[in-house]
């Protein structure tokens, strides 16, 4: 390669890189795998390293991408937030231990070796003993000020405890979203049809940059810390830095291990390669750090990562396959997904033959073809999703998708709000498939739970006997006999289904109307906080506000909803119909708590006297003193610090409101009624 052409693939290249790092670091919607990433910066380094000449301040590979955004406030670090020196390669791996031992000798020094944490990283600082501010690694030298956010992480501890921190003093770490939460918040969105995240890191960086620390509390996030600037403290090594601060009451990961020589560091990977899966959260490698700070002061810092760690990345199971064409997809809200039709792929021990293709920016930021050969992932996702496109396999005829505007099924002008990446068809009460979309949503397993299947609420529909979810409860046996295959049996046990689906406890029912925003949980919340449908439709967007959990975007949408006519005759067909409609109308009781004493301390979503109520309704019993017979100590925000104290003497489990609501049904009825397979 001459100098010109050099010159030219290095444009190329920091361009590219530069796209897609904000993609990845500011929209949390990537559009290029990881490993294809670090491929580029790899050639960009090269390069940069053969031609010193077009190696300028400005290239990626002198800065780290910058997760800045407007809208926060922005600090400067104490100390520069640096990336890490990365390697898919073992070899390399060695060659960084060789380094080492040659430059501070073959013995007298270790290793420790951490996991990767699939995460977005967070800097805190503590100052008296008391969490002080959160930012984000922002470009490395300034970060975002998300402190409001980090102190709804239940993790992250606003106090510390024990003795010995210094006055003030910066830990680093990664902020996380296990996966059980990754499930449920994606589940959720794909159910009131939002777009859902592609893998925990998208989720918790996307999470972590809300501006509703309400809604951040839900997102279920947690950290973990790794590094304390060797500055901040005077610890001989780092892993005994990291063992003070977890006992200063710091989520410090307990899976990290001094080793020495590269056997040590090769067993470490070898063993977590394997383990990772069982892990709660996602990990994408190791991270090896010199363990003496002496050590890593003497071998410094590059523009970019220190010299004394370094990270083995572990590849996405990932596959190649060709895309056969693209289906648009209409959901229940409107929205428009394009789903990718593949050849049959073997992919985690399944044949993926569909993936997600998110929306259409999505789409042209990968500048994808029909016949192109893409590559797919699974890993966390509930469904495939397509990561890439192999252009140097691009052969013969490749076909460039049109992304429609218009709907796939009633034909109407789609639109697209500013702030949304999805296109929506607007006829909400003329398009048939929303309109199948939301009554299969109603009768669905979740909601009222009349299991009738696809098949039937399309015939159903088609034959003109259901319009809106009530006309369900109007079906006569007689009409349902003129479905296809249906006899006797079969009309009389979905009728049955529908008779006791007017048992379904109000916060279910509440979720079947399909309010746009409104998933299980809001729904839950809602009921909870209100009582009946009627407080609900009254609540204007400040008092829905005032809800736990309830932001913005969720509390306009009910207020939306409830201003529809139609939908107010709907809920008024249904009530008359017989459904629940409040949880009085179950009463809230259970022995759920039965034989548990707890005490309860602090301020909750609801009154002090409301939450005891609850204990005693479910069958717990209140007290007012941590003892050891205290079961739990269900804290809220503002905790009485003698009851803390005390609950940690006595090894008193702490919970908070979260998970108390959890264990308690909100209504009396019994849910797993409702859980059962039913009658189809
Ligand atoms: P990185 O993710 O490769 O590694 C550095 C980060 O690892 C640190 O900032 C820290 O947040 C994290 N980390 C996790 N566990 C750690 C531990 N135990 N000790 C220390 N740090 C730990 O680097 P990066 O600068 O955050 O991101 C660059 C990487 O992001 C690239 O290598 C690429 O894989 C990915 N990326 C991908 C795209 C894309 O389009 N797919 C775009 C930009 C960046």
């Amino acid at each position: 390669m001459d100098h010109k052409q050099a010159e030219n693939r290095v444009a190329f290249l920091k361009e590219t890189l530069w796209v897609n790092s904000r993609r990845y670091y500011v929209e949390n919607a990537p559009t290029m795998s990881d490993f294809e990433y670090d491929h580029l910066m790899r050639e960009l380094e090269d390069l940069e390293a053969a031609y010193p000449d077009l190696r300028t301040p400005d290239s990626p590979t002198q800065n780290v991408g910058s997760d800045l955004e407007k809208g926060f406030a922005q600090y400067p670090h104490k100390y520069p937030m640096l990336s890490l020196g990365n390697t898919y390669n073992i070899g390399e791996i060695e060659d960084f231990a060789r380094r080492a031992e040659k430059e501070l000798g073959e013995v007298g020094f270790t290793y420790s070796c951490e996991l990767k944490f699939d995460g977005t990283a967070i800097c805190l600082t503590y100052r008296n003993g008391k969490l002080f501010r959160a930012l984000t690694r922002g470009d490395g030298v300034i970060g975002d000020d998300v402190t409001a956010n980090v102190r709804m992480i239940g993790n992250v501890p606003l106090s510390l405890v024990g003795t010995g921190w210094p006055e003030e003093f910066e830990i680093r770490g990664e902020i996380l979203m296990p996966y059980e939460s990754f499930d449920r918040l994606n589940r959720e969105r794909v159910e009131n049809e939002d777009q859902p995240f592609a893998n925990p890191r998208n989720a918790a960086s996307g999470s972590l940059k809300l501006q509703d620390p309400k809604e951040v509390a839900r997102r279920g996030l947690m950290c973990t810390l790794y590094h304390i600037p060797a500055q901040s403290v005077s610890f001989a090594t780092h892993s005994q830095a990291l063992d003070a601060a977890a006992s200063w009451g710091l989520p410090v990961s307990s899976e990290r291990r001094v080793v020495t020589g590269i056997d040590g560091i090769e067993e470490y990977i070898s063993y977590w390669d394997k383990q990772r899966k069982y892990l709660p959260f996602a990990t994408d490698g190791i991270v090896i750090k010199i363990n003496e700070l002496d050590y890593q002061n003497s071998l410094g810092y590059t523009a970019k990562s220190p010299r004394w760690a370094v990270a083995f990345k572990f590849q996405a199971e990932e596959a190649l396959t060709k895309l056969v064409s693209i289906d648009y997809q209409v959901g229940r809200t409107g929205a428009v997904t394009p789903v990718a039709n593949l050849s049959p792929v073997q992919l985690a021990g399944t044949v993926v033959k569909r993936a997600t293709l998110n929306n259409e920016d999505f789409m042209v930021g990968m500048d994808i073809r029909i016949g192109d050969w893409v590559k797919v992932i699974k890993g966390g996702e509930i469904i495939p999703k397509i990561i890439g496109v192999d252009t140097t396999r691009r052969e013969g005829e490749v076909e460039k998708p049109v992304f429609p505007r218009t709907c796939p099924d009633c034909g109407t002008p789609l639109v697209k709000d500013e702030d949304e990446a999805r296109w929506f068809c607007p006829n909400s009460d003329g398009c048939p498939t929303q309109i199948k979309g939301k009554l299969e949503h109603f009768l669905g397993r979740k909601a009222m739970n009349v299991l009738a299947g696809e098949a039937t609420v399309e015939q159903m529909f088609n034959l003109g006997l259901v319009k809106n979810p009530a006309d369900f409860y109007s079906l006569t046996k007689w009409q349902l006999l003129s479905l296809d295959g249906w006899k006797d049996r079969s009309a009389e046990r979905f009728l049955e289904s529908l008779a006791a689906s007017k048992e379904v406890p109000f916060e279910r029912v509440l979720f079947a109307l399909g309010i746009r925003h409104v998933g299980e949980t809001t729904a839950k919340e809602l009921a909870r906080h209100f009582g009946n449908i009627d407080s609900i439709a009254e609540a204007s967007v400040e008092k829905l506000l005032e809800v736990k959990d309830i932001g913005d975007v969720i509390a306009k949408s009910v207020v939306q909803w409830f201003q529809k006519p139609d939908h107010v005759e709907l809920v008024e067909r249904l009530k008359a119909a017989g459904l629940r409609f409040s949880t009085e109308e179950t009463g809230t009781s259970s022995e759920a708590l039965a034989g548990l004493t707890i005490v309860i301390s602090g301020n909750f979503s609801i009154s002090r006297d409301e939450m005891k109520r609850l204990i005693e309704a479910n069958g717990g019993k209140n007290s007012s003193s941590v003892s050891g017979k205290t079961s739990f100590l269900l804290a809220g925000s503002k905790p009485g610090p003698e009851k803390i104290r005390k609950a940690g003497e006595l090894g008193v489990r702490i919970i908070g409101e979260e998970e108390f609501m959890g264990m308690i049904p909100v209504s009396g009825s019994d849910d797993k009624a409702f859980d059962e397979p039913t009658l189809f």
